[in-house]
């Protein structure tokens, strides 16, 4: 019987229920346990915020299977040289799904004219239609795409942007730089779902910025480091950027004397865009722990060295 070790502690009584009726749906016998020692462990289930940095010790330790979907904190850990699984969770997709879309019609209805209008002003605008506010995912990976799909099930014109080529139904998909600046030129709302690398870091710059929309809105649930802070910052000061609806920071919490937190078109919510949920994602670990007993590929393995 595999022994498989919760390494999370914080999160223990919040997933045990879980995990165990996800590997009895699974027909696995585990001894599921939150202490053990090192040479027995087969798997490891885990969070980058737990306590257990040195894997040195884990040996016969067949995966690491991450409750998060962001790995750049355990990625680089060089004791790790197990398999690294992350997160793909439908309760997780499905959460970012709706903080994407929610924050994209809040800014595409001009809806905060209408909730805080203090004056009483009567303004008969009326917004354009979804079809025609195009929109930029950059990222095309498991959330990136679930939110690309619902945005262009609301008619939003989607132009996708990943590292590789990919072919998503409905949705142009471009990569690389030119297509990067493509992707950009057109967009109304920029959202970033992207794993934060060497190569995304700072992605969003003063040159990229200047390259979109005059008005844009920028969502951005992926990572802080994606964005120049600064350069947002006077972005939103000269009008290029409209708003920006951040979720992740350099940073967390965000310290109090950030200037996002003061500025008038930043809105700021406290890395709540998506989270692990234990009852579908207890099943995704079991899963892949079925899969590793029974000689079968992992899924959702990370690349060490394209670092997601
Ligand atoms: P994923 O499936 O690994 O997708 C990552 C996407 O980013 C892929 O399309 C990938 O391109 C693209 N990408 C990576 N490096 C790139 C580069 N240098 N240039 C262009 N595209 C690049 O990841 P995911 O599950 O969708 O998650 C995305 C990120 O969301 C996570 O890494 C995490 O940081 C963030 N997240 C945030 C929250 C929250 O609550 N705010 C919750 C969960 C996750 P390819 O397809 O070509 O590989």
């Amino acid at each position: 019987m595999p022994t498989v070790l919760f390494a999370a502690p914080a999160l223990w009584d919040e997933y045990r229920p879980s995990l165990i009726a996800a590997f009895a749906r699974t027909g696995l016998a585990v001894d599921l346990v939150q202490e053990a020692a090192p040479e027995a462990v087969d798997y490891i289930i885990y969070a980058p915020s737990a306590p257990l940095q040195d894997f040195t010790p884990y040996r016969r330790c067949k995966a690491v299977l991450s409750l998060w979907a962001g790995v750049e904190r355990i990625v680089g850990n060089a004791t790790l040289t197990q398999p690294l699984c992350r997160m793909v969770d439908p309760g997780l997709t499905e959460g970012m799904v709706e903080w994407v879309v929610g924050h994209a019609l809040r800014h595409h209805l001009g809806m905060d004219r209408h909730i805080v209008n203090p004056e009483r002003v009567w303004d008969p605008t009326c917004p354009p239609l979804a079809r025609e506010r195009p929109v930029a995912m950059l990222g095309m990976g498991a959330l990136g795409t679930a939110c690309a799909q619902a945005l262009r099930a609301l008619n939003f014109p989607v132009t996708g942007w990943s590292r590789t080529a990919k072919a998503v139904e409905g949705i142009p998909c471009l990569h690389g730089e030119a297509g990067l600046a493509e992707a950009l030129a057109g967009a109304g709302i920029v959202v970033t779902l992207l794993p934060k690398t060497a190569e995304t870091e700072n992605l969003l710059d003063a040159a990229r910025f200047a390259q979109m929309k005059r008005g844009v809105v920028i969502l951005n649930p992926g990572r802080g480091a994606i964005i120049d802070d600064a350069a947002l910052l006077a972005a939103l000061e000269s009008g290029q950027v409209a708003h920006a609806t951040l979720d992740v920071f350099r940073v967390e919490p965000l310290p109090k004397d950030h200037p996002f937190w003061a500025h008038p078109r930043v809105t700021v919510t406290p890395h709540i865009a998506a989270d692990t949920r234990p009852s579908s994602s207890a099943f995704v670990i079991a899963e892949n722990i079925r899969r590793g007993e029974a000689g079968e590929p992992f899924v959702n393995l990370v690349d060490r060295l394209r670092g997601y």
